[in-house]
């Protein structure tokens, strides 16, 4: 679902198939991850001599065409969906990106985020570098191909960078004869590898991106791998070390799609496992329990067969809603214009509801949602949330608020909370009730948005950056890293 109040993060994917068509197979496989940017897709294909890349501004099935993927013919390929904050969508942003080294051509596609983005993209430009976009994804790019010059191997040239950048990034990489597929040494956001027709490779942000083209899921791409699918096989490498895992645990909660496995775990189960802790935890005096759609929607189920109330449709949302959807104006938001959602009266009228979804980020759309419930006749609405409360911002490639917007960090206590949506109760999972629903170890999962404990160091500028604090005000203790290979450096932008 386009999420109301934030934030997505971008689909990569990446195909190694001899003698298939593998711009059609990229397009439907960024088709299945569209679900992680809207704003921007392309693709780039080698015929094996040459890089051919199309990248425009919009959904997938806008941007390609017939006409577009004849004109894509080639072995292998990589393919990006964007999604960015506002500012930066724009053409020259969008992926992949091409460059050119002295043996050919790179393009490159990035989910993910640095936070040592200023200080490298400095040292470019004191270099006499000169970018065209603002995303960090050009400063890899750049740094690939001077590297490339420099080594005359792509492949070292990766392993070079990826001792340099920090932060979170999965990535695949075109050159004329392969693909690669790169993973941070913390494999902070998701990337997996399959196998089609026994023998061709194809590499996807996630493995549902396998399956809508018929490839068998192999497994996940380890944290600080290089794999490079090239002529008879797949080689691999552990390109830097890994500290720890810190897999971003928002894919679980509501990024990736229900139909997805991430290491080893299926996103529909996960979420399920989720609500029956949730309602073992904030159990209700209720009728019936509703999903927040599309996200609360199997955390809700497990909610009712934990809590033996009857799951109904309580909201029914409109699937059909592109980004580029014109914005309803004040006059009718305050007419509460039931655009993205719209409640069953039927389901809702006379019953004490629980209400389910992942997360609270600002507020202001759950508190639309509440009033939309209760002026369709529910008595109370009792709101069960699967994520604790969200109050730190992300820099590893989620798009969140700054920390002042956050409703849980702005409020003092959860009833403040409850009072400012309008909810009759509310309940947030734990950190620990989190982790024992989903059963993960939490020394493999991010889950700094609930702790403030950041697993990758930031620089200090770019975290305040987003905490709206003075200096003055820090207070070191809150974010202290659980582990870190980072530099200290200042910083700033997203990919
Ligand atoms: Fe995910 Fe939150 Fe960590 Fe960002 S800070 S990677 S959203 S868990």
């Amino acid at each position: 679902m386009a999420r109301p109040e934030a934030r997505e993060a971008c689909g990569v994917f990446g195909i190694y198939a001899p003698g298939e068509d593998v711009s059609r197979l990229t397009y439907f496989g960024l088709f299945a991850l569209q679900h992680r940017g809207q704003e921007s897709a392309g693709i780039a294909v080698s015929n094996g001599r040459e890089v051919t890349a199309y990248r425009q501004m919009g959904l997938v099935s806008q941007v390609f065409d017939e006409g577009v993927l004849g004109r894509l013919q080639g072995d292998l390929a990589i393919g990006h969906t964007r999604y960015s904050t506002t500012g930066s969508s724009t053409l020259a942003n969008a992926q992949p990106m091409v460059g050119e080294w002295r043996g050919g051509k790179v393009a490159l596609a990035h989910n993910g985020n640095l936070v040592n983005a200023v200080t490298l993209r400095q040292e470019l430009e004191a270099r006499g570098e000169v970018f065209e976009a603002s995303s960090d994804s050009e400063i890899m790019l750049r740094m690939v191909v001077r590297e490339a010059d420099e080594r005359n191997s792509v492949e070292e040239a990766v392993a070079a960078c990826m001792a340099r950048w920090r932060g979170a990034y999965s990535l695949t990489i075109l050159t004329e004869k392969a693909v690669l597929a790169v993973r941070d040494p913390y494999a902070v956001r998701p990337l997996c590898v399959g196998r089609l027709n026994g023998e061709a490779t194809v590499f996807a942000s996630e493995s549902c991106a396998l399956n809508v083209i018929g490839a068998e899921l192999l497994r996940e791409v380890g944290p600080g791998e290089m794999m490079v699918a090239e002529g008879e096989g797949v080689r691999t490498r552990q390109a830097v070390k890994s500290p720890r895992r810190a897999l971003c645990v928002f894919e679980y909660i509501y990024m990736a799609r229900p139909d997805s496995r991430i290491n080893g775990k299926l996103v529909h189960e996960a979420r399920r496992m989720m609500g029956h802790q949730l309602a073992r935890d904030h159990p209700a005096e209720a009728d019936l329990v509703i999903p927040v759609p599309d996200t609360g929607w199997a955390a809700a189920i497990g909610f009712a067969e934990e809590s033996g109330l009857p799951f109904r449709e309580g909201l029914i949302r409109n699937r059909y809603i592109p980004r580029t959807f014109i914005q309803p104006d004040q006059r009718l938001r305050e007419l509460g214009v039931r655009i993205k959602l719209n409640p069953l009266r039927e389901a809702l009228e006379g019953n004490r509801v629980v209400m389910v979804d992942d997360s609270i980020v600002r507020g202001t759309t759950k508190r639309r949602i509440i009033g939309m419930v209760r002026d369709s006749g529910a008595r109370e609405v009792h709101v069960r949330i699967t994520a604790p409360p969200y109050r730190w911002p992300c820099y590893y490639g989620v798009d969140t608020s700054n920390r002042s917007e956050l409703i849980a960090a702005r409020c003092s206590s959860v009833d403040e909370i409850r009072e400012e949506i309008g909810a009759d109760s509310l309940g947030y999972q734990s950190v620990e009730g989190l982790l024992k629903g989903l059963g993960v170890p939490r020394r493999k999962l991010c889950l700094a948005c609930f702790t403030g404990r950041y697993p990758i160091l930031i620089p200090r500028d770019v975290k305040l950056s987003k905490l709206d604090l003075e200096e003055s005000e820090w207070r070191s203790g809150e974010d202290a890293p659980e582990a870190s290979t980072a530099a200290r450096s200042p910083t700033e932008t997203r990919g």
